[in-house]
């Protein structure tokens, strides 16, 4: 479980809430106990249940324990696709050990959506990313940022050591190989997916210079398998 606040080894603290009933409803565990409990500032605690009690759960803190965090960090930044896939993609994505995840608006995205849809979407994406991070064991919760558009999310991609673009017309996998390399160097990392109708020709042009465009082989993937791919040659390019 996450806690939003700092804790000490012998501390004991309270787990009220959702939490609670996770652990005593879903998981069954009782008093005596272990699990491994991550503060808001990516510490790693062993716990014990000391008490648990109508639906209040205190647990003693134990030991510090490894964070499961990747070294680098790994910002996606989605095209936003149709249907439910961008909540495959964030759940996906968190299990790899993404650290930002970031809806785009581009050109040929088939999706439209209001500024009451988006705030309903992002709601449900937060929410998503919370519970894979609690499934993958993961420190901390990965941020699922608001809608960008293309724009704003270049500038904010070019922040990062190494910049991919996965183009459906990239030629060759030389690119690749080379991106391969150059992430043991890079210590953030951002990848820009493309959406179901792939990158307009200005959106692509506007990158060329500034990313490495590459490609995933000679089949055209789904914008939700492109991103996907790329998280997971990205975590275990950053695992070696
Ligand atoms: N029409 C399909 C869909 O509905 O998902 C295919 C979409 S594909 C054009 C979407 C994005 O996935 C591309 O813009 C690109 O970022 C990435 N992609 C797909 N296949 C790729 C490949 N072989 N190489 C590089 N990127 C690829």
């Amino acid at each position: 479980i996450f806690v939003d606040q700092s804790v000490k080894i012998d501390d004991t603290f309270m787990v009220e809430g959702e939490d609670a009933r996770h652990l005593l409803q879903v998981l069954r565990m009782r008093q005596g106990e272990q699990l491994r409990v991550s503060t808001h500032e990516g510490d790693n605690y062993l716990c014990q249940i000391e008490s648990a009690d109508k639906g209040q759960v205190t647990l003693r803190v134990l030991e510090e324990v490894a964070s499961t965090e990747l070294e680098k960090r790994i910002y996606l930044f989605q095209a936003v696709p149709k249907g439910d896939r961008m909540e495959t993609v964030i759940e996906k994505a968190v299990e790899l050990g993404v650290y930002e995840i970031i809806p785009v608006e581009m050109k040929y995205c088939v999706v439209k959506l209001d500024a009451k849809k988006k705030a309903a979407r992002l709601k449900r994406y937060q929410a998503i990313a919370e519970s894979a991070a609690k499934q993958s064991k993961r420190s901390r919760i990965p941020v699922v940022h608001d809608f960008m558009t293309y724009r704003d999310a270049m500038a904010y991609a070019k922040e990062c050591d190494l910049c991919l673009v996965p183009y459906e017309c990239a030629k060759g996998m030389e690119a690749t190989k080379d991106a391969l390399t150059k992430i043991r160097d890079a210590k953030t990392i951002s990848i820009m997916i493309g959406p179901e109708g792939g990158f307009a020709k200005e959106e692509i042009d506007a990158v060329k210079d500034c990313m490495q465009v590459v490609s995933l082989g000679s089949r055209i993937l789904r914008t939700d398998t492109a991103a996907i791919t790329t998280m997971s040659m990205v975590m275990l390019a950053t695992e070696m």
